[in-house]
């Protein structure tokens, strides 16, 4: 698959240099990956990358870099059907990615607590997250998040609970890698009850390292 070529970064509108990635003037990346990329960002700038991602769309609709980043962009604005809709095109565009598994789980979740999610979604989210684990078995957030969803569906429930239980996903959760900004994106974006996974989680703070 071919890079699409960028002309002017989408941020400052300085032009860029051919095969460039980032911008040498205000140094932002022109493709994010995560979601950290656009956390600490405004609105103005988050609806820069938005515009810029649309445009490159319209030239060429199988760019996974930008399908990605237009649905990471939707996931930071809180609009999660868009997300949703953006972040599955990009996993088919690369699969290969397993945060792109992780941050679709999170766009379905949207602001519902997983205890009332629909059966369907629920299944879809725990797919992804055990996608998102085989492709890297340190995904700390992702074994967090399949350990809240888990107990907070079927335990809570009284369903009986299929694959690795919470307890032993949270035990992954503790030793693998943590990016702070997971950790933060989740507690800000979804919606997590009182209980003692999702206290769990905030506590996970504290092992964290940025
Ligand atoms: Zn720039």
């Amino acid at each position: 698959m071919m890079a699409l070529t960028v002309e002017t970064c989408p941020q400052c509108g300085a032009p860029a240099s051919a095969n460039r990635r980032k911008c040498e003037y205000c140094k932002s990346e022109f493709f994010i990956s995560d979601l950290s990329q656009v956390a600490g960002k405004s609105s103005t700038e988050v609806q820069k990358y938005v515009s810029f991602y649309k445009s490159n769309i319209a030239k060429d609709d199988g760019d996974a870099d930008s399908v990605t980043g237009l649905g990471l962009c939707y996931l930071q604005l809180k609009l999660f059907k868009e997300a949703a809709q953006f972040l599955e095109k990009g996993r088919d565009l690369a699969p290969e990615r397993p945060s792109t598994y992780f941050y679709l789980a999170m766009a379905i979740m949207g602001r519902k607590r997983p205890k009332i999610l629909s059966r369907t979604d629920v299944q879809k989210v725990e797919e992804l997250l055990e996608a998102a684990i085989s492709l890297d078995s340190d995904y700390a957030a992702a074994h967090a998040l399949l350990a809240i969803v888990r107990h907070d569906y079927y335990e809570l429930n009284g369903l009986r609970c299929p694959g690795t239980p919470p307890a032993a996903l949270v035990g992954r959760a503790k030793t693998g890698k943590w990016a702070r900004a997971d950790h933060e994106r989740m507690v800000e974006l979804n919606n997590y009850p009182d209980n003692e996974y999702c206290d769990l989680l905030i506590d996970l703070r504290a092992i964290i390292k940025s």
